[in-house]
């Protein structure tokens, strides 16, 4: 039989000396857009089947909610994570050109989920090029390019901005050029390594790999990998390396055992977190959570899907293997386990998988897919 190991860190955030408030077992679930709805009614169905207290609390973000309250991210949506400190969340789009800023990145912000962590364990079964992987991807998730310091191209302000850089700096940027602003802060550096360490140290694992590109960026990147190597002397009983980002993106298509815990800023850790998803087996198996020291928003790693919105094709795996996270979260440690067994002994059988799994026979639909984690549910 399929076992898993789950992911539990405990009821308490890996921050040193930090708290977590109680956990709660009424849950905010935002099923999303695309793909997100189909996935999040599949999950629902499973949570429910493992006879948990667990509670929805449903809200819409997103398309749907624009479409209801001309808002992605309508205040009611916050006040019900803020009131419940868990959210199970399904993908949701930020429509191109219509003004509104990424609705993750504003939860991220709003909330203080600092630290998206984003578990990338192989499970026996799925098609993959190599035979053992356990990798935690830990990217920060508040500042960086992501921080939302843009300047458009042939505005006025880029045009002063561009004349104040070449005055005060000797800075010569292009006329046509736009401009994205990244900053790494010290204090948000030691926030999330020290995370990172927490983690390692709490799951007893071998190492922390702290992935920079500071030969290049001297400031940002330099404060980062300053603030890294200041923490890996206070957590010397944990591993630790430094290594520039391609130099990691190379290192993980080569010998992915060799790494364990990957610490990152947030550019680099979206990016390198779809590179591990994809050592796995892909987007329809790769879960993640988002973590501050008040609130937990639990979510796939994939994006809306539009290609396969409303067809039954989804894989439905990663929202579910996130839900596990969450009743990790929650302290419903055995429910989790219950999950990710019944999860592990469905792609072990290996009879009903999603197209994205490339099946040897006929794709299984999201529901079937559903229809089979329950009745492997021991
Ligand atoms: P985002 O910018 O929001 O991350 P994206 O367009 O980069 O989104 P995704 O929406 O995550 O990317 O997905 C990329 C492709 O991977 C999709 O078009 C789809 O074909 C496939 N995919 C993603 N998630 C799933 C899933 N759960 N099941 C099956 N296929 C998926």
């Amino acid at each position: 039989m399929a076992t898993s190991k789950t992911f539990d860190m405990g009821k308490k955030l890996p921050v040193s000396g930090h708290e977590y408030p109680d956990p709660m077992t009424t849950v905010t679930l935002i099923p999303g857009d695309g793909i997100g709805p189909e996935v999040s009614a599949a999950t629902r169905r499973v949570v429910e089947a493992l006879g948990t207290d667990i509670e929805w609390e449903i809200h819409q973000a997103g398309l749907p909610a624009i479409e209801s309250h001309g808002d992605p991210l309508p205040p009611h949506v916050l006040d019900s994570i803020r009131r419940n400190r868990v959210a199970l969340k399904g993908p949701v789009t930020t429509p191109v050109g219509t003004g509104f800023r990424s609705i993750n990145v504003a939860l991220r912000q709003e909330l203080d989920l600092f630290a998206s962590v984003r578990p990338c364990r192989l499970f026996p079964g799925v098609t993959s090029r190599y035979s053992e992987i356990d990798i935690v991807v830990v990217r920060e998730n508040t500042e960086d390019l992501y921080e939302g310091i843009e300047f458009e191209q042939g505005v006025a302000e880029t045009l002063k901005l561009r004349g104040y850089l070449k005055y005060m700096h000797g800075f010569v940027v292009g006329q046509d050029a736009g401009l994205s602003v990244k900053p790494i802060s010290i204090s948000a550096s030691r926030a999330i390594v020290a995370f990172a360490f927490e983690l390692a140290k709490r799951q007893r694992r071998r190492k922390v790999t702290i992935g920079h590109k500071a030969n290049i960026m001297q400031f940002s990147d330099g404060v980062w990998l300053d603030a890294g190597m200041k923490l890996a002397e206070e957590y010397r009983e944990v591993g630790f390396d430094a290594m520039q980002v391609d130099e990691l993106a190379m290192w993980l298509v080569w010998h992915p055992e060799e790494l364990d815990v990957i610490v990152l800023p947030n550019l680099y850790g979206d990016i390198i977190s779809d590179l591990c998803a994809g050592l796995v087996g892909g987007l329809g198996v790769a879960p993640g959570m988002n973590l501050g020291k008040e609130y937990a928003v639990f979510e796939p790693t994939h994006g809306s899907a539009p290609d396969i919105a409303g067809k039954g094709l989804a894989n439905p795996l990663a929202m579910m293997l996130s839900a596990g996270l969450m009743l990790n979260h929650v302290g419903l440690q055995k429910e989790a386990r219950r999950l990710e067994d019944a999860i592990a002994r469905v792609l072990a059988g290996g009879k009903v998988r999603t197209g994205d799994l490339r099946p040897d026979g006929p794709p299984a639909t999201t529901d079937q897919v559903a229809d089979a984690v329950i009745e492997a549910l021991a």
